[in-house]
């Protein structure tokens, strides 16, 4: 029988890494929410359709194709997978993911991979909203400062330029639109397992759910 497992939380918790890799350990897929919310708000962007433009929106969006092959995105065949990964995308997918016309969009192409077999899904409403039903929950978070370090370490080791007070103001700045929105605010959903990552590393975190996780396949 295949089983959902959703990882939720705010912007470098280090949920992209462990859900991928508990994904791995498992043998089952591994479902990037926030990559869909960065295509499409890239393509919006691009397309100078304002958030605002609701009536707009949605005329354009019933015209986006999105893709998910393997780890790429497609977006109308095209491949963004690459030019999701900026500064300029995160907020932008800030952005236009409190619009509800964007997220109605976009939640039967998330709940569809379910049909596909197990998945880890990793988002900030996969355990609430999108997969309420999900074999087992986790929200994992950390301190902004525990996350900006990590996101400023991930851009410097990949020979990217990074300013650490600049990465934390954004990072702060998208909790707070994370969080504040009218249409599914981050929140731990109902029976998640909460984890906070500030003093973990990757193996500590990946060990702790993937234990609960197979205690939670053994019922
Ligand atoms: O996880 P990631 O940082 O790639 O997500 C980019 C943005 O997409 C988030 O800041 C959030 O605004 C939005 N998002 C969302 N719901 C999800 C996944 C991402 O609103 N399930």
């Amino acid at each position: 029988m295949s089983y959902v497992i959703t990882i939720d939380g705010p912007a470098g918790a280090g949920k992209s890494s462990v859900a991928k890799r508990t994904a791995l350990e498992l043998g089952i897929k591994y479902l990037d929410t926030g990559a869909i919310y960065r295509a499409i708000a890239l393509i919006l962007a691009k397309s100078e359709i304002k958030p605002d433009n609701e009536e707009f929106l949605r005329e354009a969006l019933s015209e986006i194709k999105i893709e998910l092959r393997g780890s790429s995105v497609l977006v109308n065949d095209f491949d963004v997978s690459g030019e999701i990964r900026t500064p300029e995308v995160d907020e932008l997918a800030s952005i236009y993911s409190a619009v509800p016309a964007v997220r109605e969009a976009l939640l039967s192409l998330q709940q569809d991979q379910e049909k596909y077999g197990s998945i880890v899904a990793e988002g900030r409403d996969v355990g609430s909203v999108v997969f309420p039903d999900a074999k087992i929950k986790f929200f994992l978070t950390a301190s902004p400062e525990a996350r900006a370090k990590r996101r400023y370490l991930e851009r410097i080791n990949k020979g990217k330029e990074a300013d650490y007070d600049k990465i934390l103001q954004a990072i702060k700045q998208r909790d707070e639109n994370d969080s504040k929105r009218e249409i599914s605010p981050l929140s731990i959903p109902k029976g998640a397992i909460f984890l906070d990552t500030s003093e973990m590393n990757e193996d500590e975190a990946v060990n702790f759910i993937l234990e609960k996780v197979k205690e939670a396949l053994k019922h």
